[in-house]
């Protein structure tokens, strides 16, 4: 510099006018120079520049302007070399800037005066600003969670644990030691977070949750749900925010409840066994029953057909007696054997008209629907099913036998047969003018020997419905009835559609 010839003070002026910052020379009370950048930094025309105090221009409080004339007076004298200050401003239009200054020592014609250059740093500012209270945020955040947050860098340095680790953990933040603290449990869980952050780290790109075990402190085990987020600087990976939650609970809910659905399984395998070995016995009994209980029934006819005269009346009515409980038991125990062999054997199912079967079942009962005069109006144009047509048959012929058995004798007994077409399913509907049944019974009519609203009179063994329901659920439908005692009943059940 030294070198360099001096420059004339209009020269200097010309320059110092056309640079980016404001510039204000003065010399004791006396202002020298000062461009226009000045003028619009702190807000004032040029005239007012020239005619006002400096400290009016700067917006200074009494105490900075007793400081100001201080420090001017030290730099000018060379006591002080240079001088910075940051000041918020508030300019003569109201706008709230920040501005900087720089007190420097200026060489003059004669002597020596001060100089000033100014920078507006509001935009600076207000980013540091906000930078600031995003981390106060942040901070605040982390310090009122229930999880605990930590954020380490590409390397694994850690640069924030969030006090909850303490509640998880047992362990206060400063505690927490290296990259991987030494009371998670290592193992194949450890290594799959591991990978886990490697990826994030290495793509960018969040991975999904992982589960690592901890040993708290107190000794205890514990379980955390981490969720890893890579942060980006100026496009790159700059490291990892991790938000660990304490699931403890909810695993060890999970084990327990796995635990009880083991034993409940257990308990259903060794129901089902039950329930099997029950049926087969059942089967056994009734299949061997039969055969006796045939002869036993042939020998009473006989015996009533060829030695009946040859008993007195008393002995006559006890072979009556006996011949009506014979017949009786042997229905029981056909009934029984018809209800055991359902899901017993395997029923061949194929597509055909539900309509057609329902027609066969009709014809099947002619004998019952004629003795009570029941009149069946259905549907014709019910579609296909995938269905064992011997099932669907005893479905309909139960309900037909049972709509004329238990119609009411004071009127004309009809029965409506109608089908509803759903997504998947028929629904049918088979609605009679009947006697009805007390709502109280509605589920126990479907229970095997159960014919709470029957007489005496009526005949029967109450294995119907059971064979009904039976079939239906076999074949993953619904059964039920609604019913109003005096005006009727209604029992509807679901079938699957026909299969392509
Ligand atoms: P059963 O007809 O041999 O008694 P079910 O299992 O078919 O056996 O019927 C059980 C009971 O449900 C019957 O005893 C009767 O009380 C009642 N019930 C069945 N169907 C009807 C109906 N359509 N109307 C009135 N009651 C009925």
């Amino acid at each position: 510099m030294n070198n360099l010839p001096e420059l004339p003070f209009d020269k200097l002026k010309a320059i110092l006018d056309s640079l980016p910052g404001g510039v204000y020379v003065f010399q004791n009370d006396n202002v020298l120079f000062f461009n226009k950048v000045f003028c619009d930094l702190v807000g004032f025309p040029e005239e007012e520049v020239r005619n006002n105090n400096l400290d009016d221009l700067l917006d200074l409080t009494p105490n900075g302007r007793a400081n100001a004339r201080k420090i001017y007076q030290q730099v000018q004298a060379g006591e002080l070399e240079e001088f910075k200050w940051d000041n918020p401003v508030v300019r003569p239009d109201g706008k709230k800037v920040v501005l900087r200054g720089n007190v420097r020592r200026f060489q003059c014609a004669d002597g020596f005066g001060v100089m000033i250059t100014l920078q507006d740093i509001t935009r600076r500012r207000n980013a540091e600003n906000e930078a600031a209270e995003q981390a106060r945020l942040f901070r605040l955040i982390g310090e009122n969670s229930s999880d605990f947050i930590y954020v380490h860098d590409r390397k694994n340095r850690l640069s924030y644990v969030s006090p909850a680790v303490k509640n998880i953990a047992g362990y206060a933040p400063e505690e927490w030691g290296q990259a991987v603290p030494q009371w998670v449990v290592e193992g194949p869980l450890m290594d799959h977070a591991r990978e886990a952050t490697d990826l994030a780290v290495r793509t960018g790109e969040k991975q999904p949750a992982y589960t690592v075990e901890i040993k708290r402190k107190d000794g205890s085990s514990g379980w955390l749900e981490v969720n890893e987020t890579p942060y980006l600087k100026d496009g790159e990976v700059s490291g990892i925010i991790g938000v660990a939650r304490d699931i403890t609970d909810r695993i060890n809910h999970e084990e327990k409840l796995q635990a009880l659905n083991e034993k409940l399984e257990i308990r259903n395998r060794a129901l089902t066994h039950a329930n099997q070995e029950m049926e087969a016995f059942i089967y056994t009994v009734s299949h061997d029953l039969k055969a006796p209980l045939v002869t036993l029934h042939g020998m009473t006819d006989r015996l009533i057909l060829k030695s009946a005269d040859k008993l007195d009346d008393k002995g006559k009515h006890y072979l009556e007696r006996i011949s009506v409980n014979v017949s009786r038991l042997e229905d029981l125990v056909l009934d029984l054997l018809k209800l055991s062999r359902i899901g017993r054997i395997e029923d061949a199912h194929e597509n055909f008209e539900i309509a057609e079967i329902l027609r066969e079942s009709i014809d099947e009962s002619g004998e019952t629907i004629s003795r009570f005069a029941l009149e069946i109006v259905a549907d014709q144009e019910i579609g296909l099913t995938h269905y064992s047509r011997k099932r669907l048959r005893q479905v309909f012929t139960n309900l037909i036998i049972n709509a004329a058995k238990y119609s009411d004798p004071q009127r004309k007994a009809l029965l409506t047969v109608a089908a509803t077409e759903e997504t998947e399913r028929w629904h049918i509907e088979m609605r009679d003018n009947g006697r009805g049944i007390d709502p109280k019974f509605h589920e126990k009519i479907f229970q095997a020997f159960q014919r709470p609203g029957s007489y005496k009179t009526d005949e029967g063994t109450g294995i119907g419905l059971a064979v009904v329901k039976r079939i239906i659920e076999f074949n993953h439908g619904e059964v039920w009835v609604s019913s109003e005692p005096g005006i009727g009943s209604v029992f509807n059940f679901t079938i699957p559609k026909a299969i392509n």
